[in-house]
């Protein structure tokens, strides 16, 4: 049986537009912000830093996974409000997580993009609910999962008829554990050529050091990815999660021009 995700069921590559944004078609689209909102003022900050740096989209979770119930959980509600003011104020359109089925009507009155995290890429009746939606959902690759399981999921969607799906590679749970996971370029040229939708990467929770992030953030372009997801703060030691993989708003900056000097050597629009 031919996937609906399958490149065999449409060669041509989905294209997702935002009001001035695109996913798909040879265009190199980012996507950042905060791990969390944590603040009006945080987030303001942050999403000027990140539209004046040349992104398109900018992210903020309000509704948090977090391994401990110990930690910082988001905002909820009131964090979607904040994100509603920001995408006012800036300009962007918004991504941000539903966790459950039970928040996803109010994820998806205020955001743009409904990302789908990780630890619930096989939460089938969130994947079952989002699909009934008609509004773009991005799904990330559980840590643990192959890509025909993410494939799979993203089967999900586009059977309940919502065909506007990305897919992004976060890093896998392997033996190494000199990083946070192991990010999988390989499984985005795989997946490139397995699915007409686009792929991101997210080499911010891939490596769990903002060090890192750059370098890989450059290979995903070269690797052929559609775009990125990175999370970027003004004062990482004081971020409520995620802060060693925060990148600073200068290093966003020089990370953007590193990416449209790539793009131009390459022939794609950053
Ligand atoms: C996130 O992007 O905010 C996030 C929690 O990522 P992941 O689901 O990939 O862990
Ligand atoms: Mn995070």
């Amino acid at each position: 049986m031919k996937l609906l995700v399958s490149r065999e069921n449409q060669p041509e590559d989905t294209l997702i537009r935002l009001s001035g944004a695109q996913f798909g078609g040879g265009r190199f689209t980012v996507i950042a912000g905060p791990c969390a909102v944590e603040s009006s003022a945080q987030l303001r900050a942050t999403a000027e830093v990140v539209r004046d740096a040349g992104a398109s989209l900018l992210r903020g979770g309000a509704f948090k996974p977090r391994t401990s119930p110990y930690s910082f959980r988001g905002l909820g509600r009131a964090g979607l409000g904040l994100l509603v003011e920001a995408r006012a104020a800036v300009g962007l359109p918004t991504v941000s997580e539903a966790v459950d089925t039970d928040d996803l009507a109010a994820v998806a009155a205020a955001v743009d993009v409904i990302q789908i995290g990780a630890r619930n890429m096989q939460n089938f009746s969130l994947l079952e609910a989002a699909g009934r939606l008609r509004q773009p959902v991005l799904l990330k690759r559980g840590a643990g999962a192959t890509l025909d399981e993410l494939l799979q999921a993203a089967e999900y969607l586009l059977q309940g008829g919502n065909r506007q799906v990305l897919l992004c590679e976060r890093g896998i749970r392997t033996f190494a554990p000199s990083m946070r996971y192991t990010l999988d370029l390989a499984g985005v040229v795989r997946l490139k050529q397995l699915t007409h939708l686009p792929v991101l990467v997210d080499p911010s929770h891939a490596t769990g050091d903002a060090r890192l992030v750059p370098a890989l953030a450059r290979a995903a372009l070269a690797a052929g990815a559609d775009g990125l997801l990175v999370e970027v703060h003004a004062q990482p030691e004081a971020a409520l999660s995620d802060g060693p993989q925060a990148l600073l708003p200068e290093a966003f900056r020089g990370l953007m021009a590193s990416l449209r000097q790539i793009g131009t050597a390459l022939g794609r629009a950053v």
